[in-house]
């Protein structure tokens, strides 16, 4: 029989052991902290033996194949006596993939907008009646999906880590939405290893699948040629018109596909601001290639609701406007969010800084910004950046107090904006917290 180790007990790591218990391997789940205790109670449900507190070698090394959780990265000793067994190693999303069947794939991945791309493209699917389910970030693991409740179309959303260890996954339909630097802590500070494992979602693809992809991406554009793609193109851009694929043409997208054509002015959008309008344009063409009809597409836009902790307004307090951005972990999240205000801003920023270049952000800052609310344990790269663009700049600690200082700068017409460009894990357990802690503050006000 053959020995499956399954590394790492979060959500992708329980739903693979799940799957690889039912799919009748020998499975044994390793992990180097704890595992949460009702996880624990169901891998013993299913009779799943399984470790925490750390990986033993021998036990490890055993395995004919390692499926690797995302989070695992690849320089832990663990995983490098494993690559020098020779052990075959895949993702979560790759062993899924081998026990998904015949079932459409759609998978959606990028540096920003993966979770917004893959709850519309899932909103759509569902508004034309199709039986489906959203895996990877939200909701369950692709495994736990393939495991528990298989269904003939996953639209699923896909981190490079999981790109990093494929070796047939094809999704019928791929979505790259954008590749700006980030997560360059686990690629060597290599941007170029990033770029390759978002380019892996296509690598696999036949003629008969569908590449989408944004054409007005510096980092896509330039590469899109050094790694072959049969799949057929669908890009969609904001620059011009194509005779394929989706554009913005005076407040319009139009959609081409085939022999198909949809135009739709972007003030029905739902979600607004431009990082919306392109989620909205890769969406739309996803849906048209799955043959959802234009109506159900456009009643989709229509109806789509936009997602906690991603440009949520959260309360206004005095004619102050508080929006909770807290999802924005990297520099081009927070490029967008300012891009989209329209109002003076003061920014609640900082946190765990993945290698950001604050540069980029100066234009928009000195625009648009009146004071700067830094929140994290270390801001000092922030006072560096905008120390000449923006004169009003205060530490914070926590939430409250940050919302406070925020609160304290404001005037009847400004927004408060929580879009921190870092990650949260210096004062919060995670983005979630960080948001609802935010939102808490601003009730409290
Ligand atoms: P991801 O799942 O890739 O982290 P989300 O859809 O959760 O992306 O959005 C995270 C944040 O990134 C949002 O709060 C928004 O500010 C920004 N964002 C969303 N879509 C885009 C896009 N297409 N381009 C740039 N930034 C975006």
């Amino acid at each position: 029989m053959k020995h499956i180790v399954i590394l790492g007990g979060g959500e992708s790591g329980i739903g693979a052991a799940l799957l690889a218990q039912l799919a009748g391997y020998r499975v044994f789940l390793s992990d180097a902290g704890t595992i949460p205790a009702h996880w624990k109670e169901e891998l013993k449900q299913h009779a799943v033996v399984y470790e925490e507190g750390g990986h033993t070698p021998e036990k490890v090394l055993d395995a004919d194949m390692v499926v690797k959780s995302p989070g695992i990265p690849e320089k832990i000793p663990m995983m490098q006596q494993i690559r020098a067994k020779g052990i075959e190693v895949i993702s979560e999303i790759e062993f899924a993939y081998r026990h998904a069947g015949k079932s459409t794939i759609v998978a959606i991945t990028g540096s920003n907008g993966k979770t917004t791309t893959t709850t519309l493209i899932y909103h759509m699917c569902k508004q034309a009646g199709l039986d489906c389910a959203l895996v990877g970030n939200v909701g369950y693991s692709f495994a736990r999906q393939v495991a528990m409740a298989p269904k003939p179309l996953y639209v699923a959303e896909v981190s490079s880590f999981q790109l990093d260890d494929i070796s047939t996954f094809r999704p019928h339909i791929a979505v790259l939405t954008n590749i700006t630097d980030d997560h360059l802590d686990r690629y060597d500070y290599d941007p170029q290893k990033y770029i390759k494992s978002k380019f892996n979602i296509a690598k696999y693809q036949l003629e008969d699948d569908v590449f989408i992809y944004n054409l007005d991406d510096e980092a896509i554009l330039k590469n899109l040629n050094n790694y072959p793609i049969k799949s057929t193109k669908a890009p969609f851009t904001m620059a011009k018109e194509l005779p394929q694929g989706a554009y913005l043409l005076n407040a319009k997208m139009h959609l081409k596909w085939k022999n198909e054509e949809m135009k739709m002015s972007i003030e029905d959008f739902a979600i607004k601001g431009k990082h919306n309008q392109y989620n909205s344009m890769a969406a739309s063409l996803a849906a048209t290639a799955l043959d959802i009809r234009k109506e159900k597409i456009r009643e989709a836009l229509q109806t789509f609701e936009s997602l906690e902790h991603r440009m949520e307004p959260s309360g206004i307090v005095k004619g102050v406007e508080f929006i909770n951005d807290s999802k924005a972990t990297n520099v081009n999240s927070t490029w967008y969010a300012l891009e989209s205000m329209t109002k003076p801003v003061i920014l609640i920023l900082g946190g765990v800084d993945k290698g950001n270049d604050y540069s980029v952000l100066k234009d928009l800052v000195r625009e648009k910004v009146k004071a700067i609310v830094c929140m994290g344990t270390d801001n000092r790269k922030i006072h560096e950046a905008f120390g000449d663009v923006v004169s009003l700049m205060v530490n914070t600690g926590n939430a409250t107090e940050a919302v406070q200082a925020a609160f304290h700068f404001s005037n009847k017409g400004d927004v408060v904006l929580l879009s921190p460009a870092c990650a949260s894990f210096d004062l919060f357990k995670n983005y979630e917290d960080r948001g609802n802690q935010f939102k808490q503050a601003v009730r409290n006000l």
